[in-house]
């Protein structure tokens, strides 16, 4: 199931180079409901009692039913934030091989930088003390000096698997990532955490946007579960 408008790139990160894009999905609200009613024999029923059975699922954890619906991105980010989604093991993933294609190398500038925050080891908060402009050059040039340094090994004959490993983290990736509607909960709950890093928060925020139009009401279940409303 597939509409042009829902399948049209999210702009995540501020650059323009990254995206999030809905390839297609199988299911909604009503297959939940379905899925969960066939132990007694049964359908869909009025709205208020398919609203209100998603909730009850939802809020006690009778989650087995939103295995049935099914996510298919396919994703432009950073590859960083690569590392940060491929630890989630539910997820089926196809990616870009820099072993097969030196071609189409870009890099995520950040628009705006982050102070370490002090009270959280692992977090960054953002600063009007910071020089975005002299930070966005220092990021830029480095980059620069490293797509030379591949470009020169690729010309010296160097394999594209061995030139790689002078591409820095900022370097982007693309990935095909499929995954059930439980596993995306999930995702989500970790990913959009204050807790998490900034750049993934965005993808994470981006799926919420398309969960908002493809099931609207077991993402209106899980906000209130999780207190994200
Ligand atoms: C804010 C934040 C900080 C993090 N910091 C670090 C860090 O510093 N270092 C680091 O290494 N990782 C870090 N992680 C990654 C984290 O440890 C998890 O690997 C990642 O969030 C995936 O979560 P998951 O295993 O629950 O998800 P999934 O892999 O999608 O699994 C979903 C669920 O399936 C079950 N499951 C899947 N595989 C197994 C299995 N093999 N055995 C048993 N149950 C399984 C579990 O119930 C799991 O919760 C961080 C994550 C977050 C959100």
């Amino acid at each position: 199931m597939e509409s042009s408008n829902l399948t049209e790139p999210i702009d995540v990160l501020e650059d323009g180079k990254s995206f999030l894009r809905l390839v297609e999905y199988i299911g909604d609200d009503f297959g939940i409901v379905q899925s969960a009613r066939v132990s007694f024999g049964q359908g869909r029923k009025t709205e208020e009692e398919d609203f209100k059975l998603i909730r009850y699922l939802m809020l006690h954890n009778h989650m087995s039913p939103f295995e049935h619906i099914v996510f298919k991105f396919h994703v432009a980010c950073p590859l960083f934030v690569r590392s940060q989604w491929f630890r989630h093991r539910t997820w089926s993933y196809n990616e870009i091989s820099r072993r097969y294609t030196s071609k189409n190398i870009q890099f995520y500038i950040p628009e705006r930088f982050r102070k370490q925050d002090l009270s959280n080891r692992q977090g960054s908060v953002f600063s009007d003390e910071i020089n975005n402009d002299i930070a966005r050059n220092t990021v830029k040039k480095q980059t620069e000096l490293a797509l030379n340094a591949y470009n020169i090994l690729i010309e010296m004959g160097i394999a594209r698997e061995h030139a790689r490993i002078v591409l820095p983290q900022n370097m982007y990736t693309e990935f095909y990532a499929t995954v059930n509607l439980r596993n995306l909960f999930h995702f989500i709950k970790l990913r959009i955490s204050p807790e998490a890093q900034w750049e993934i928060r965005q993808y994470a925020k981006a799926i919420l946007e398309i969960l908002e139009e493809t099931v609207p009401i077991s993402l209106d279940a899980f906000k209130e579960k999780h207190d994200l409303k």
